[in-house]
C-alpha cells in the first residue's frame, strides 16, 4: 500500500482526513477512533467496578488486621486490638448472605476517644488502606442543622461519594472518619439550664446516617448548587469511626471514680502513679453522656475506645519504626539525590526532647526535622558532598538559628 493511500481500519478514513495515523501488524488506527475506542474502555471498566466492590473486599482476620496496623502505627495497642474485631465484624456482617435465623449482627461504628496528635486519623486511614475502602475524613466543627450556616450532615456522604470517585457501591462500604466529635457535645450536661442547640441538633442529625438509612445526597455538596440531582446513599454498611480529644473528660472520669483531681505541680513531676498517668484507659459511655453527648449517639457508636498519651518512647520509635517512618522519608530524598543520610542516636532523642518539651507530640516530630534538615535539602543536592550526618550538635544549631521560635508559637 502506499503512502496516500494509508487508511484507518476502523473508520476508512485516509491518512490526509486523520491528525494521526498509527500502523498496527495488519491494520491502521485512526486518532478519532482511538479517542472513541478508550471512552469504550471507561465506560466498561465503570459498570464493571460497581459491580464487584462487595467481591474486592477480601476481608483480613482480626489478628491479620492488627499485623498490618502494627507496621504503620506505634503503641496503641488496646485500640488496635479493638478496632481490629470492629473492623473485622463490620466487614462480615456485610459480606454475609442474609440468612432467615432473624439474627441481625449490628453495625460496629466506633468512638476514639483521645489527646490530638496520638493517631486517630492514622488509624482509621491505615484501616481503610488495608481494605481498600473509600475514606471521607470529616471535621465534625463545620457541621450545622440543617438551616444554619455550615455544612449539613449529608455534605458528610458527598465527601465519601468523591472520595470513592463516585462510584456508589463502593461509597456504601466506605469508611467515614468523623474528627473532633467532641465539639458537637452540648455544653452543659443538665439540658434545661444551658441548652446548646446547634450542637445537640447536630447530633441528632448525625444519628440516622449512624444507624443506617437512606440520605438524598447532593453529589457536589452544599447548597452553591441547587439544581443538582440527589444521590441516594444507603449507610446500612458504612463504617462510622468518630473521634475526639474530649479535653477534660479526665475530670469526669477522675469524678466517677472518686478519685483526686492531680495538681499541676504533680503532673510536672514525673512520677506519677501509672493509674494516673493514663486516665482515660478508665472512660466507659456514662462518661461520653455527661461530657455532653447524647445518649442515643453514645449508642450508634458501640465501640468504645481509647488513645493512649504518647510518651518519649512511642515518639521516638514513631521517628524511625513505621513503615513510612518520617526518617524513613528524608533518607529516601536524600537517596533520590545520591546522598547517603544518617543521623546519630543523639541527635533523634534530641528531637524527641524538643517535641516533648514544646507540647508537639508526633505532629512536631515533622516539624522539627523539617527546621533541621531544611538548609541540606536546600544545599546538598547537585553539590559535591555525598554523605550527611546529622548529630545531636548539628541538630541543635539548626533549630537554635531557625524553627524553633516559629514552633513554640504554635504550641
Ligand atoms: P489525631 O487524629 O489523633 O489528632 P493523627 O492521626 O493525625 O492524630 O496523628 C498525627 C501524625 O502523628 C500522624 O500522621 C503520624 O505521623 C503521627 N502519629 C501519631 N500517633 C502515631 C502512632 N501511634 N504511630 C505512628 N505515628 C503516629
Amino acid at each position: 500500500m502506499s503512502k496516500e493511500q494509508l487508511e484507518c481500519s476502523f473508520c476508512g478514513r485516509n491518512k490526509a482526513e486523520t491528525n494521526l495515523l498509527i500502523a498496527g501488524l495488519d491494520a491502521h488506527i485512526c486518532d478519532r477512533c482511538i479517542e472513541q475506542a478508550h471512552g469504550i474502555v471507561i465506560e466498561d471498566s465503570k459498570d464493571e467496578e460497581s459491580g464487584v466492590s462487595k467481591a474486592d473486599l477480601t476481608l483480613k482476620k482480626p489478628k491479620a488486621i492488627k499485623d498490618f496496623l502494627d507496621q504503620y502505627i506505634i503503641g496503641q495497642e488496646f485500640t488496635k486490638k479493638v478496632m481490629s474485631v470492629a473492623v473485622y465484624n463490620h466487614y462480615k456482617r456485610l459480606l454475609q448472605p442474609s440468612s432467615d435465623d432473624d439474627i441481625e449482627i449490628q453495625k460496629s461504628n466506633i468512638m476514639m476517644v483521645g489527646q490530638t496528635g496520638t493517631g486517630k486519623t492514622l488509624i482509621a486511614k491505615t484501616v481503610a488502606k488495608m481494605l481498600n475502602v473509600p475514606l471521607a475524613i470529616v471535621d465534625a466543627t463545620v457541621l450545622t442543622e440543617a438551616g444554619y450556616v455550615g455544612e449539613d450532615v449529608e455534605s458528610i456522604l458527598t465527601r465519601l461519594l468523591q472520595a470513592a470517585d463516585y462510584n456508589l457501591e463502593k461509597a456504601q462500604t466506605g469508611i467515614v472518619f468523623i474528627d473532633e466529635i467532641d465539639k458537637i457535645a452540648r455544653k452543659s450536661d443538665n439540658p434545661s439550664i444551658t441548652r446548646d442547640v446547634s450542637g445537640e441538633g447536630v447530633q441528632q442529625g448525625l444519628l440516622k446516617l449512624l444507624e443506617g438509612t437512606v440520605v438524598n445526597v447532593p453529589p457536589k455538596g452544599g447548597r452553591k448548587h441547587p439544581d443538582q440531582k440527589f444521590i441516594e446513599v444507603n449507610t446500612e454498611n458504612i463504617l462510622f469511626i468518630a473521634g475526639g480529644a474530649f479535653d477534660g473528660i479526665e475530670k469526669v472520669i477522675r469524678k466517677r471514680l472518686n478519685m483526686q483531681a492531680v495538681g499541676y505541680a504533680a503532673i510536672k513531676s514525673n512520677d506519677l502513679v501509672a493509674d494516673q498517668e493514663n486516665i482515660l484507659q478508665y472512660i466507659i459511655p456514662k462518661d461520653i453522656k455527661d461530657f455532653g453527648m447524647i445518649p442515643e449517639i453514645i449508642g450508634r457508636l458501640p465501640v468504645l475506645t481509647h488513645m493512649n498519651p504518647l510518651d518519649a518512647n512511642t515518639l521516638r520509635a514513631i521517628l524511625t519504626e513505621p513503615k513510612n517512618a518520617i526518617i524513613k522519608q528524608y533518607e529516601k530524598l536524600f537517596e533520590m539525590d545520591g546522598i547517603s543520610f544518617t543521623i546519630t542516636e543523639g541527635a533523634l532523642d534530641y528531637i524527641v526532647q524538643k517535641a516533648i518539651e514544646y507540647k508537639l507530640g508526633a505532629r512536631g516530630l515533622r516539624s522539627l526535622c523539617e527546621a533541621i534538615l531544611t538548609d541540606a535539602m536546600f544545599d546538598m543536592p547537585g553539590g559535591e558532598e555525598k554523605e550527611f550526618k546529622v548529630t545531636k550538635h548539628y541538630a541543635e544549631s539548626k533549630l537554635d538559628k531557625s524553627g524553633i521560635q516559629k514552633l513554640k508559637a504554635v504550641s
